[in-house]
């Protein structure tokens, strides 16, 4: 049996490692991402070209990446006022959460990749969030995500398997996965196409890749670079 897989892809380094994950793991993977007002907009040009270079470079995940689905969430970015969707400075919010956290975001992605995966026969659902040194996101835990599965399968009469590589690994083992999954090709693709910063940032370039280099997505993407490669 095709075992197919539908890879939540925002082209920042999670999704991309767990795109190759994916790769490894089905039989035919497909993407989707978000338009929703992000000021980062430019990871969606990033996606575009995580995908092209992973087909030039890697002929037997070019085999089994399929469709891609951008899907329009202009309305999320209209709703929510946070510092990802408007421009205002990141700090944090009273509960402790910083002000870039768009409410039930994964939620709503989640629930979009579902309704392509239930029209397109695809079993697997696949993110890239992280428990470990994320920003104490909600919608990032583990027990959300198990919830969220309960419910969709419930709600569409299927049966969904949310699959979620990086949770319990920090960022340095990140890095270290993508080598794992790909070699040196595949972390000079991390570094060069995929994209982080908050603040949408590629003019500046670092040995971890572009980004203002302050932001918390900048912060914690050079820090796990910096131990995941000591001294250098
Ligand atoms: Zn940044």
């Amino acid at each position: 049996m095709t075992e197919r897989a539908l890879v939540l892809l925002s082209g920042g380094q999670d999704s991309t490692v767990c795109l190759a994950w994916a790769l490894e793991r089905f039989d035919a993977v497909e993407t989707i991402g978000f338009d929703y007002g992000q000021r980062h907009r430019v990871e969606l040009q990033c996606r575009q070209q995580v995908r092209s270079v992973m087909t030039q470079q890697f002929p037997a995940w070019a085999a089994k990446l399929g469709d891609d689905h951008v899907i329009d969430l202009g309305v999320l970015g209209a709703i929510s006022e946070t510092a990802l969707t408007q421009d205002a400075a990141i700090a944090f919010n009273a509960d402790g959460l910083p002000n870039t956290f768009v409410p039930g975001r994964n939620l709503l992605f989640f629930q979009f990749a579902a309704a392509v995966a239930y029209r397109r026969g695809i079993k697997h659902l696949i993110g890239g969030m992280c428990e470990t040194d994320y920003s104490g996101y909600p919608d990032c835990r583990d027990d959300t995500l198990k919830a969220l599965q309960v419910t969709l399968n419930l709600g569409m009469n299927r049966r969904f398997v949310i699959h979620t590589p990086l949770m319990w690994i920090d960022k340095a083992a990140t890095w270290k996965l993508g080598h794992d999954l790909g070699g040196e090709a595949f972390e000079r693709l991390v570094i060069d196409e995929t994209h982080s910063c908050y603040l949408g940032d590629r003019t500046h370039k670092h040995a971890w890749g572009y980004g203002c280099g302050t932001c918390p997505a900048c912060e914690l993407r050079a820090k796990g670079y910096a131990a995941y490669h000591p001294g250098g």
